[in-house]
């Protein structure tokens, strides 16, 4: 259990209720798997009589709130991410097992759909003040190792640029809207959302296919008192004048491309290139967390896009949560299986 452990990655299994169609079509059959949530534990039927048993850090069955989930996996990050350091929620599973609506709901017609990146807003907003601090909000798609701005389709290869002393990462090309409060932040995701259908229109394919990526920036100025003890931890430094000091974190929030192994043999031209692109990026994103998970002293990130964009973002201070999603449809077994092996791959 990597509870309270900055550095590691938290992995939560959430399994989505079945939808109209898998209840009507798979009513003969049980579902693929089974959750013991005191436990922390999934079972994986293997057959009628056999089942592979999985530990996670957190089990969310069908019945867990949106509230629950936001609660149990992402604001201790959200809480880490107000003391100062940085911190990624990530979702990963097969397309249509509740990635987005895990992260990106609004809760439009109810607020109790509300998805993580909503709430995370909420307490954030709560806790600064935006006399003295600031929030500010970037919201990307990466699609093919190229990096477009949702926040404004003309920025349609954003860099990376990583700074040679700090190693913070930052994308200059990137617009940067202030939040003022929690209207202005959900007028910000739908419009994100307007511009990723139509660039996915534009060039021809799902947003299945592509991350979106969210990063919060939090700004807030600290006394002058407790920047002294954070920098060199020795009180006895007081004597100078109280002086403020800004301090800088950001949540990373990423919807990450559908894991499925996308069918080579598609007749569109962009096919094999995209599946190329999409098992790039989720591989090296495999093998950091991994990495992480071994306390490894090498973190790979500079084989794609994602982990490079990512770097400052787990590891070492950083709080990363993990969410991997999956839906009970015997018929999804094998992609089921390596949605769950990937989560245990990052414990
Ligand atoms: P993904 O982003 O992984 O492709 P979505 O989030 O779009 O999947 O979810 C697919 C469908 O399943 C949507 O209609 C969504 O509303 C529904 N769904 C996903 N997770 C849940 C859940 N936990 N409870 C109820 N409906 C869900
Ligand atoms: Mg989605």
């Amino acid at each position: 259990d990597s509870d309270g452990v900055p550095g590691r990655v938290r992995v939560a299994v959430r399994l989505r209720p079945r939808n109209s169609e898998e209840l009507v079509a798979d009513a003969d059959f049980a579902d693929c798997v089974e959750l013991q949530p005191e436990v922390k534990r999934l079972k994986l039927r293997k057959n009628n009589w056999d089942a592979d048993t999985y530990e996670f850090d957190e089990v969310l069955t069908e019945y867990a709130s949106q509230k629950r989930v936001y609660e149990v996996v992402a604001k201790p990050v959200v809480e880490s991410v107000l003391d100062g350091y940085n911190g990624t929620v990530m979702t990963y599973g097969q397309t249509g097992t509740g990635k987005t609506f895990t992260l990106g709901r609004l809760g439009d017609e109810d607020t109790a759909d509300r998805g993580i990146m909503v709430r995370a807003m909420e307490d954030i907003l709560a806790d600064v003040d935006l006399g003295s601090d600031s929030i500010t909000v970037s919201y990307l798609q990466l699609y093919m190792e190229t990096i477009q701005d949702l926040l404004d389709p003309i920025n349609d290869n954003i860099s990376i640029v990583e700074d040679p002393k700090t190693g913070d990462v930052s994308l200059p090309g990137a617009t940067l809207v202030d939040i003022r409060d929690q209207q202005n932040f959900l007028e910000l995701l739908r419009l994100g959302e307007a511009h990723r259908i139509a660039a996915n229109t534009k060039l021809n394919t799902e947003s299945s296919r592509s991350h979106a990526i969210l990063m919060v920036h939090v700004k807030r100025s600290v006394a002058g008192e407790d920047a002294f003890s954070t920098e060199n931890g020795n009180t006895s430094h007081l004597i100078k004048p109280l002086r403020p000091l800004v301090r800088k974190s950001k949540l990373v929030v990423v919807d990450l491309a559908g894991s499925e192994r996308i069918h080579k043999s598609g007749s569109e031209g962009h096919t094999l290139e995209e599946a190329k692109s999409i098992n790039l990026s989720l591989s090296a994103l495999g093998k950091c967390i991994n990495a992480l998970a071994e306390n490894s002293a090498h973190v790979p990130v500079r084989d794609s896009k994602l982990t490079r964009l990512l770097k400052d973002s787990f590891g070492g201070t950083a709080r990363t949560s993990l969410i991997v999603t999956i839906g009970p449809s015997p018929r999804h077994r094998g992609e089921t299986s390596s949605t769950i092996l990937f989560g245990q791959r990052a414990m």
